[in-house]
């Protein structure tokens, strides 16, 4: 008896995927093409051999009960015995997975459209509607492909096959190959009258409107998916699914930072300096906002929980209000004088001139403006 599994190598409790590639390592060394002479070529039908008989769950369980397919047969291939398993094992086919006649009913494919939304929409969520355009189930044919009242005929020349096998010599004896029928595609069956409306494919293209309820807190590139609402498969096979992808336009004012909302305030040196209360524009409304006396350039304020809604999770994020302190350039007699009187009142005539060590933030800014360029 044949020691199969002391041909490729591989211990007896071996996965299909290692006797697949313990095959593979060895095919690729002893291939007559790359490793000519009769010993190679020998080696080479060994291990096919071993290969075939392994790779099969049938003949590998009854090969582990102790009968050999190849008892007897010696070096000569055996019916069985398929050269498509071998150029599956080189160029990584599917191997068993696509005997007989294929369906006509396929899966269809996933659909990608883009939706835009405003960050108003993102911040709250809200509904849209997208115009999709994908392949529906024909209504004529519901989907068959033939045209009502007629049917469908088996193929006469692979006998509903689907595949046509022809035997070939080769250096490995008879082998045969297997390949899809070109007369039916392979579905062994063949559509007397094709439906006129979908010319036999059992889809048409079609428009349709789809409103979507787009969750808060959705950013650029989140992906919503709509299972079944994709492609229609041919032979009106079941819809792929439907991706939303979703891009927020730039808002004029509000910039995002994960779930908080960043905007910024021109507010005069005067009211910093001084105090005041201001009205913000918000994604809730007007916002009164406690500018503190003393405010400085950079100072922030922030509103808690007047962000973006968590996408996942509960709450929204914060608002920060950046403080942008103008100081005037235009002044004219009385208000230069005032703020001389101010300057002298705090002994600011002369300022000092007192280092301060340069903040992070001002060093990001000219690593900034250096990298630009
Ligand atoms: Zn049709
Ligand atoms: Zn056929």
């Amino acid at each position: 008896m044949n020691d199969y599994y002391g041909d490729l190598g591989v211990p007896r409790q071996a996965t299909q995927q290692e006797i697949k590639s313990a095959y593979r390592k060895m095919a690729r060394k002893l291939h007559p093409d790359v490793n000519p002479g009769p010993e190679a070529e020998a080696e080479f039908k060994k291990v096919s051999q071993a290969y075939d008989v392994l790779s099969d769950a049938t003949k590998r369980a009854a090969y582990d009960r102790g009968q050999d397919p190849y008892a007897g047969a010696s070096q000569n291939f055996g019916q069985g015995f398929s050269f498509t398993d071998i150029m599956d094992a080189f160029f990584g086919g599917s191997g068993a997975g696509s005997r007989g006649p294929r369906s006509r009913t396929q899966r269809g494919q996933d659909a990608l459209v883009r939706l835009d939304i405003d960050l108003k929409t993102a911040v709250f969520g809200g509904q849209e509607t997208l115009v999709i355009d994908t392949a529906t189930r024909c209504s004529t044919c519901t989907g068959s492909g033939s045209q009502p009242g007629t049917g469908t005929r088996t193929c006469s020349t692979c006998a509903g096959r689907g595949e046509i096998q022809s035997v070939q010599r080769s250096f490995l004896g008879q082998v045969m190959t297997t390949r899809p029928c070109p007369e039916c595609r392979g579905y062994g069956e063949l559509i007397e009258q094709p439906c006129v409306d979908c010319a036999g494919e059992g889809r048409v293209r079609s428009r349709r409107d789809l409103t979507l309820k787009v969750p808060g807190g959705v950013d650029s590139g989140t992906r919503i998916q709509l299972g079944g609402e994709g492609e229609v498969g041919s032979g009106g096979g079941p819809a792929g699914d439907l991706y939303v992808e979703i891009a927020v336009r730039p808002h004029e004012t509000y910039r995002r930072r994960g779930d908080d909302l960043h905007c910024s305030v021109q507010v005069p040196m005067t009211a910093a300096a001084l105090g005041a209360s201001l009205t913000v524009e918000t994604f809730d409304g007007p916002t009164e906002v406690d500018l503190k006396s003393g405010t400085q350039p950079q100072d922030t304020l922030t509103l808690p929980g007047q962000g973006v809604t968590h996408l996942r999770g509960t709450g929204r994020g914060d608002l920060v209000v950046h403080f942008d302190v103008r100081v005037p350039t235009k002044l004219d007699d009385r208000q230069r004088e005032l703020l001389g009187q101010l300057a002298e009142a705090r002994e600011e005539s002369r300022p000092e001139g007192r280092m301060t060590p340069a903040s992070n933030g001002l060093f990001g800014k000219l690593k900034e403006a250096f990298s630009a360029r």
